[in-house]
């Protein structure tokens, strides 16, 4: 991690030292019971993924709304559309032209992999060393637990001051939220807002909370080569054809440079970012062999987060199992496209077609077909929200946040945006590097999870300051 300089600070936002304190203080009898809370719902193997049995995940969401009914909100249920899982909606109402915050977590889990791998099983909650461990403790149903947590806090004085809270708790996002978009539209009502906090990322480090400020987007295409119209011995008509699939390669390495960064001309590169991330850590996680030279130039975050990333992620063409010698007529390539904030998707996908196009060979029949296109995520920097948030992170780890990205895509983000084009969003976390969300011994560092609450019951009052919608 470097010292780069980070977005000024303002703690006063959210109030002077002496509130802070009182509030931090009134919060550390409240942990013990979140942490137990959080611990039942662990014990709930809510899987979301096709195959797995239902019945946790309708548990979970169960446990959920009695949370978030016991946190004192107005009104909670269950609600689904289609065959999609169980969210749990909890409302208290803001008064007439007062701000209303929804605050995002999600009760599924990922699936555990061998239990046997466990150092200890994953729905059997444990602490060790100062970290709870289990499938679900970290991502992210110690999201839900902090969403809950802030509430049972500052709930009644949100309420006294008119400010509303609506809690959207997904029921299946590990699974990819398959009905996410249907739900938001469906639930429009319920679910608009002035400002979305997504309890769904990572802090930095340890004692180092971060606001994940930006998302790459993705476009993606099929490109077919068509060489012959149809296969022919390789030994008769080899030498003046040459086949489709070598002409799929050859068109596929004119994507990037000789140094591995993208070639396609006219993609937006975002500014680097302030902080990078030390090698080795990436290695270990990327699975990266000793000797192998990583590409591209510049920061790792740079490259992960604020440039261009470019992937063939599939081919058509005969296996090895299937081969014989004749020339492949045809062969089809899937190429991916991440894109940084700043890109647009359209503008992203023409720059790529127009690079296929271009460099299609005169020996063959080039054929680009569309496919996805996903936006980027940039949170508006310096609104008063994000004002507010550094604020309250400020305060609440008595250290400035950071700024970090994700080179993958939060999908659902770009739904909220689009459904609730007036909202704000900001995107948070319980993660730390240690988590390993997703994978074996995921866990929560309790001492940041209590941080995290502070900074979220900060961040709720500190709300009232920000304009409603008007009535
Ligand atoms: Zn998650």
């Amino acid at each position: 991690m470097s010292s780069s300089p980070v977005p000024e600070q303002n703690p006063d936002l959210t109030g002077d030292a002496a509130e802070i304190e009182a509030l931090r203080a009134r919060l550390e009898p409240l942990l013990p019971e979140a942490v137990e809370d959080l611990k039942d719902l662990v014990r709930i193997p809510s899987i979301a993924f096709p195959g797995h049995d239902r019945d946790p995940v309708h548990r979970s969401a169960e446990a959920v709304a009695e949370l978030l009914r016991g946190a004192g909100m107005d009104s909670v249920s269950i609600e689904s559309v289609g065959e999609g899982a169980p969210a749990v909606i909890g409302r208290s109402p803001a008064a007439d032209g007062r701000p209303t915050v929804l605050l995002y977590a999600h009760h599924d889990v990922q699936p555990t992999g061998d239990p046997a791998d466990w150092t200890t099983p994953p729905f059997e909650p444990v602490e060790r060393e100062g970290r709870l461990y289990g499938r679900g403790a970290a991502d992210d149903k110690a999201g839900v637990m902090a969403h809950v947590t802030a509430l049972r806090l500052v709930g009644e004085e949100l309420a006294r001051d008119g400010v509303g809270v609506t809690v959207f708790v997904e029921g299946e996002e590990e699974a990819g939220s398959p009905t996410f978009r249907p739900f938001i539209e469906a639930h429009r009502e319920a679910l608009a807002a002035d400002l979305i906090v997504v309890a769904d990322s990572a802090n930095w480090a340890v004692g180092t909370p971060a606001l994940t400020t930006s998302l790459r987007g993705v476009v993606d295409v099929v490109v077919e080569v068509r060489a012959l119209e149809h296969a022919v011995h390789s030994g008769l008509f080899g030498g003046p054809v040459l086949d489709a699939l070598t002409q799929l390669s050859r068109l596929l390495a004119t994507l990037h440079d000789e140094h591995g960064e993208v070639a396609v001309e006219g993609l937006v590169r975002a500014p680097d970012p302030a902080v990078d991330m030390d090698e080795a850590d990436f290695r270990r996680d990327a699975g990266v062999p000793d000797g192998h030279a990583l590409s591209g130039s510049g920061p790792l975050t740079a490259r992960l987060w604020a440039r261009p990333a470019l992937s063939v992620i599939g081919i058509d063409a005969p296996s090895v199992r299937d081969a014989s010698n004749t020339l492949v007529p045809v062969a089809r390539a899937k190429v991916s496209l991440r894109i940084p904030p700043g890109e647009s998707p359209d503008a992203a996908m023409e720059a790529l077609v127009g690079h296929l196009e271009r460099h299609a060979p005169a020996t063959a029949a080039v054929s680009v077909r569309r496919g996805e296109r996903g936006k980027p995520y940039s949170a508006s920097q310096g609104s008063p929200a994000m004002d507010l948030a550094r604020s309250a992170f400020a305060a609440s780890w008595r250290t400035p946040a950071v700024d970090t990205g994700l080179g993958g895509s939060i999908p659902f983000i770009a739904d909220l945006l689009e459904v609730f084009p007036a909202a704000e969003v900001l995107v948070t976390g319980v993660e730390d590097p240690e988590s390993r969300a997703h994978g074996i011994d995921e866990s929560l560092h309790l001492g940041e999870f209590g941080r995290v609450c502070l900074a979220e019951a900060l961040l709720l009052r500190g709300a009232g300051s920000l304009g409603g919608r008007p009535a």
